[in-house]
């Protein structure tokens, strides 16, 4: 958290910023774990005042302004961070804020609370170093069933770990593949190489079926309340999940059983092991 759907409605919140000239930015006073600014100091202020947003896009898990330089501003919050236009849920987690003119929004500000993310302002050069192509695979919004199935197929890892990769495919995450395999009704130990052309086709379409609902929910806000909107709203897609962080309980599909935890790769994954059945074929 946050995953594709979160940052979507994060850069929807601030898409109303294309078009404005940026006449301040400042790294905020905050008596927390400081989080990665680059450049440092005074530098950031002085590249970034004067130039105007030319598009507010997503790459990924990270919100991207483009500018009329031809530079980027990526904020990418990882766990805890948040875009936001006002009302940051605290005062002392801000750190950083933007002030835009000649637009509909005054400030964009970025919050987070464990400061595990980032602000960088990178140039053409870094940017295609740091997370051109190789470094960050297709969005999974983008991404065909014929090209999911090229970037995963030949892996033996398992597909639920597979779908994690971003170098394979950006944008899902931990919660999101635990509910695409679900509906799916592939077991996420499954091996990627043994997985059918249909079985990927499934994957693929549960897969945009859940991220455009989730987007269409404003995402997951889940029991820590740290994931808010552009507007410190919170999201609506929680009380849809079907399997993520359910353990123990009915599993919705089938009644059959009740959902289980396991873990792969350091990271919780949820599943029905009656509708998600390992050696299944379709
Ligand atoms: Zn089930």
């Amino acid at each position: 958290m946050p995953e594709l759907p979160e940052v979507e409605t994060m850069r929807r919140g601030i898409a109303s910023a294309a078009g404005s000239t940026i006449v301040g930015a400042e790294r905020l006073a905050c008596t927390r774990r400081p989080i990665l600014i680059q450049p440092r100091g005074a530098a950031l202020a002085r590249r970034l005042v004067g130039k105007r947003i030319d598009e507010v896009g997503r790459l990924g898990k990270r919100v991207v302004l483009r500018l009329d330089s031809g530079e980027r501003l990526i904020f990418e919050p990882r766990m805890t961070g948040l875009v936001l236009v006002a009302d940051p849920p605290t005062q002392e987690h801000l750190r950083f804020r933007l002030d835009l003119d000649h637009g509909p929004l005054p400030h964009v500000w970025y919050w987070d609370r464990r400061g595990l993310g980032s602000v960088r302002l990178l140039n053409e050069r870094q940017f295609a170093s740091q997370l051109g192509n190789g470094h960050l695979g297709p969005d999974a919004l983008a991404l065909t069933a014929m090209e999911m199935q090229e970037r995963l197929g030949r892996s033996r890892r398992a597909i639920k770990v597979a779908l994690l990769d971003q170098r394979a495919i950006a944008g899902v995450g931990n919660l999101y593949a635990s509910e695409i395999l679900h509906l799916a009704r592939i077991h996420p130990a499954k091996r990627c190489d043994l997985l059918t052309a249909d079985q990927y086709g499934e994957i693929h379409a549960r897969m945009l079926e859940v991220l455009q609902l989730a987007i269409k929910h404003e995402g997951s806000t889940l029991s820590d309340g740290t994931y808010r909107n552009a507007l410190n709203q919170s999201g609506g897609y929680q009380n849809h999940h079907r399997v993520y962080d359910r353990a123990g309980q009915p599993c919705l599909a089938c009644s059959q059983t009740t959902i289980i935890r396991i873990v792969q790769a350091q990271r919780a994954t949820f599943y029905c092991p009656n509708c998600q059945k390992k050696g299944q074929r379709r």
